[in-house]
């Protein structure tokens, strides 16, 4: 049968589809009940649509009638202004604002309830298996799912899969007593399919799923899969493993796989497939050769998928190729595609078509006709609590429908609930289209693929030229992270650190004036977690060597000022895409010599890249003189200049991002420097020399002069020919830096500038109302990313007390679950911190919080390398030292507030402003963060580390800083004098006219 031939079949089909549900509407549509008009209140107003689902998302955490009723009031105003849908109930009671609002509490209250049980098949085993047999004897099979959306720890993911365990013995009984569907005898449904239906969400099988750790992500999932199945295989029924998010793709892949070979000979093993991901194409072919390759029979459920907003924003924060097709009629068309891939591979692929779309169903059902595929292949099935009319009409059609139930606590419940709302309010939803909105049937049933070639050519046509940046540059964009869904991302870690070991040990020069100078004094540089590794031997700068990279940095200061800005910039340009080359060689080098993990390197050379593609722009921008003023007769160039020899003083825990970022802030402003990287990161300080190098960077510019402890820092300070200091590091050193640098010795011309970022002692605050889910991976994340050691890392977490007991029950329990060892070991969460005197430092801080608090977890570590273990103390106060001092490192203090206002007084009383966090779905406290924490950089419901250039310019004021932002419009201003230039233009009365635009106010 040709195509059109075949569409003309589905459509027929379609439109008798319609013609027998005509007149009928899911409840969810249903205007006389409230979920109905709820649901057409948030299609029409999307701000309401926002306020109401994030108000449904908090819900389950509102425990009290009064954070009850301070939500309400703060998600949808005073009762008298609330839309009518959510007073209504309050008003037919007569009651609007009587009772402070108890009513309204009540109405609100029992109408989220229901809402979410429209979807939910029971909140415990009991009642869900009572309403499956309910829905049997109605005709519809059942696949059961355990709602669990975040698990935290192994603790959780026991839970969720004995729960399963649980679920299934109750089930292996009750199935007995069922009749069969549709089949006169046997044990099995339609006379082939088991009774007994499960679904599992495999990342809620191991809290700790991660692509970049894809071997140990797989294995752990595994061994608990293994177990459910081995109980599904027991009863004879099917077990379907979801797909989730595109991060964990692969690997549910791998583990359907893996699952599949140690039961080759078990039909009833499922995989849910998502047609809107455009590697689906592939990745279904591959399967089904798999499949044929090693004789198994498989079964695909596919669906569209339920994470397209989720794909789309977070591919767009990381700079990621969006792996969903965008335009929604590609994915129609690519399940249509995909869909008889399956059928015509019925021999080997049992197939559940999932989908609520009526021209999606009538395709597979032309499809499986024409190809005759035998009823025993192919089922279809619909979600709980969606689209009746159209599992009435599958029903009445094919005879084969199965439900999927979801069950189990409200809580975990909210999130699959917010995501069902989305997916009925999506503009784009065929749900919503047919059943909402009465679109056009023909339409509706259009082929997908006719739709999508045209809205392409309708979207190329509204395309927008490219913007241009400053200097006719693409404008700034932040380079991408890494992406562990790539397996040549994956495999590009190993294979550089391997190559970066063959090169360890090497000696490194200085590089003074364009030229490589030996020294006779050394310093080895080391694999903190192996220490007996030597990554590199450095040549070591004396106060001989430092004073003559002074000198040639100020030899070609003169030439280098008067390069043009714009050609200044392009060397940055140039060393940007070195390192962009070098990317993965760079991190690896991270990884040996300071023990980032892979991510963490890989982000330091990204952010690294920014500071020189972002500072670039900045001096093209800020390198043209402006006019400013407007009186005739006058003119006034505003512009600016550099200061001279710059001192860069760089740390070693962001040794390339901060490193180059101070040295080419510096060095594009058209100063030269002198940058003394730390003793324990100055190979890759070295890689800083390559890279200008390379770039071609005139002799002098960057003199990299690595030396020992204060002796050689300070004759760097001091000298009378530096004239700006750009440091990063302590409090203690920057004071010193600072007191240093006030005093003027002879022969000095500047007062010296300085740039200076020191510590923090940041905090967030976890607000009686937050999303646990999302606070412990995040506050985890902040505190031991990188063992703490960077100065944005969260070291002490303020906890209100509703919240304390189940938040740092969940926080260690996640922690225990994690892993401390080289950071080389993607399996490693945390790994080895500097160096033995950071070890000895931090040990000591984790004995006095031990004695100021209590300890509520401390982990394991490694005997060889610089291991100190993940250490959580609670029961800290805001006077303890640990509470006031920073450790840089990986010890948390959780303080318990008894309000949110006492929580932001504790926040703001250390010495330190620096970064701050809040976890909180209350408006009225975010704002009142928003204005009272005084933080550097504050961040709402999210991490607290992680600063990206040019969308979150970092740096602190109080002790943590001059207050300078690396990566953020103004830093470049610290590296120069601003001048002015004012010329009289009249001569002899005449003054030349300017046009209007040529002046600047
Ligand atoms: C039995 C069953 C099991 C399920 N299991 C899973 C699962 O394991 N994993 C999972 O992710 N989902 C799962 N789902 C949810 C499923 O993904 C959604 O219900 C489905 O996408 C809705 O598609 P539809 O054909 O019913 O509706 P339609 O309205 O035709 O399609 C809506 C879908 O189109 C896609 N879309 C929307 N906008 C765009 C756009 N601009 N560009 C491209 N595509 C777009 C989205 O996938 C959206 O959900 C399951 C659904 C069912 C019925």
């Amino acid at each position: 049968m040709n195509n059109s031939e075949l569409n003309s079949k589905v459509i027929t089909r379609g439109k008798e589809f319609f013609s027998t549900i005509s007149g009928e509407k899911p409840s969810l549509f249903n205007k006389g009940a409230w979920m109905g008009k709820v649901m057409d209140w948030s299609m029409k107003n999307e701000t309401f649509k926002i306020q109401m689902f994030r108000f449904v998302d908090v819900f389950p955490s509102l425990t009290t009638g009064k954070l009850l009723t301070d939500h309400i009031r703060e998600y949808f105003g005073e009762e008298k202004d609330m839309p009518p849908v959510l007073s209504t109930g309050a008003k037919v009671a007569g009651m609007l604002g009587s009772f402070g609002g108890a009513v309204l509490n009540k109405v609100l209250t029992t109408n989220i309830q229901e809402m979410a049980r429209q979807f939910i098949v029971g909140e415990n085993t009991k009642e869900a298996i009572k309403n499956m047999e309910k829905l049997r004897k109605d005709g519809f099979a059942f696949v059961v799912d355990v709602l669990g959306e975040a698990t935290l720890s192994e603790a959780e993911a026991d839970i969720y899969m004995n729960t399963y365990l649980e679920l299934l013995d109750s089930l292996k009984t009750e199935q007995q007593d069922w009749k069969p569907l549709g089949a006169s005898s046997g044990s099995l449904d339609w006379g082939h399919a088991p009774k007994v239906n499960v679904a599992v969400k495999p990342t809620a099988l191991f809290c700790l799923a991660n692509p970049q750790d894809f071997e140990g992500s797989v294995v752990a999932i595994l061994n608990r899969v293994r177990i459910i199945a081995k109980r599904v295989i027991d009863l004879n029924g099917f077990l379907c493993i979801d797909m989730e998010s595109y991060r964990h793709k692969d690997i549910i892949i791998e583990v359907y796989r893996r699952l599949k070979l140690e039961f080759p000979d078990y039909p009833h093993l499922g995989l849910v497939l998502q047609a809107y991901l455009v590697d689906t194409d592939k990745d279904l072919a591959d399967l089904l050769a798999w499949a044929r390759q090693n004789k198994v029979q498989i079964s695909i459920r596919l669906v569209k998928g339920a994470y397209w907003d989720y794909e789309t924003v977070k591919a767009k924060q990381n700079d990621w190729k969006i792996p969903v097709w965008t335009i929604k009629a590609e994915s129609d068309a690519a399940y249509e595609r995909q869909a008889r891939m399956i059928l015509e591979n019925s021999d080997i692929c049992h197939f559940a078509c999932a989908s609520h779309n009526i021209r999606t169903i009538s395709a597979v059902m032309e499809m499986a006709r024409e190809l005759k595929v035998a009823d025993d292949r192919y089922e279809f099935q619909v979600l709980y609590g969606m689209a009746e009319p159209v599992r009435k009409g599958i029903l009445k059609v094919a005879g084969r429908i199965r439900l999927y139930c979801p069950y189990g606590d409200m809580v975990p419940g909210m999130g699959y609930l917010v995501r069902r709302l989305l997916e009925n309010t999506a503009n784009e939803s065929f749900l919503r289209q047919s059943f909402a909105e009465d679109a056009q049937i023909e339409r509706l049933l259009e082929d997908p693929a006719v739709t999508a070639e045209r809205e392409k050519v309708a979207r190329a046509a509204k395309q927008k030229p490219e913007e241009k940046g400053p200097g006719g540059l693409k404008p700034f964009f932040n380079e991408a992270m890494v992406d562990f869904t790539r397996a040549d991302h994956r495999a590009e870690f190993p294979k550089q650190i391997a190559e970066v070991r063959r090169q360890l040990g090497r000696n490194y020069p200085l590089f003074i004036g364009g030229k490589e100078v030996k020294t006779s004094d050394t310093l080895p540089s080391v694999n903190p977690s192996k220490p007996s590794e030597v990554v590199g031997v450095i040549c070591q700068a004396g106060t001989r060597e430092v004073g003559d990279a002074i000198a040639a940095a100020k030899s070609a200061f003169p030439a280098w000022r008067d390069t043009a800005p714009a050609e200044r910039a392009q060397y940055l340009l140039k060393a940007a895409a070195i390192a962009r080359r070098r990317v993965f060689e760079l991190s690896a080098w991270q990884v040996l010599e300071i023990g980032k993990q892979w991510d963490q390197a890989y982000a330091d050379v990204t952010e690294a890249i920014d500071f020189l593609e972002y500072y670039a722009r900045e001096m093209i921008k800020l390198g043209q003189p402006r006019r400013i003023g407007n009186a005739p007769g006058e003119l006034n160039h505003y512009f600016y200049e550099p200061k001279g020899v710059a001192a860069v003083i760089a740390p070693w825990n962001f040794p390339l991002a901060i490193g180059l970022g101070m040295a080419s802030a510096a060095i594009v402003a058209g100063n030269c420097v002198v940058f003394k990287p730390s003793g324990l990161t100055s190979v890759i300080g070295w890689n800083m020399v390559e890279i200008f190098r390379e770039a071609g960077l005139p002799a002098g510019v960057f003199n990299y002069t690595p030396g020992r402890g204060s002796v050689m820092g300070d004759f760097l300070v001091d000298s009378p020919d530096v004239s700006l200091i750009a440091f990063t590091g302590s409090m203690e050193i920057g004071l010193r830096i600072i007191e240093r640098a006030a005093k003027v010795h002879p022969g000095q011309e500047n007062v010296k500038k300085i740039v200076c970022e020191m510590g923090g002692k940041n905090a967030i605050i976890i607000d009686d109302d937050a999303d646990l889910d999302e606070a412990v991976p995040h506050v985890l994340y902040s505190a031991f990313g990188f063992q703490g050691q960077k100065c944005s890392a969260c070291s002490r977490v303020i906890v209100l007390d509703a919240v304390y007991d189940k938040f740092i029950e969940r926080l260690t329990s996640m922690a225990k679950a994690t892993l401390v060892g080289p950071s080389e070991d993607p399996a490693n969460y945390m790994g080895a911190v500097a160096d033995d005197k950071a070890m000895k430092t931090i040990l000591e801080y984790a004995a006095i919080g031990k004695k100021e608090g209590h300890l509520l977890y401390e982990s394991q570590v490694p005997s060889d390398g610089y291991f100190v273990p993940m250490t959580i103390i609670g029961g800290i106060k805001p006077e303890h030292r640990i509470a006031q001092e920073e450790v840089f490192g990986p010890v948390l203090a959780v303080m318990r507030a008894k309000d949110f206002d006492q929580a932001i007084e504790w926040g703001n009383s250390t010495k330190f402003a620096l970064t701050g966090g809040v976890f909180s779905r209350s408006p009225e406290h975010l704002d009142k963060a928003r204005r009272e924490f005084r933080v550097g950089n504050l961040y709402l419901n999210r991490n607290n580390t992680g600063a990206l250039v040019g969308r979150q310019p970092f740096g602190g004021s109080r002790m943590s800083g001059v207050g300078t932002k690396a990566g953020g419009p103004d830093y470049l201003l610290h590296f120069m004098d601003p001048r002015v230039v004012t010329e009289n233009t009249m001569r002899r009365g005449f003054a030349p006219v300017e046009a209007d635009d040529d002046w600047v106010a």
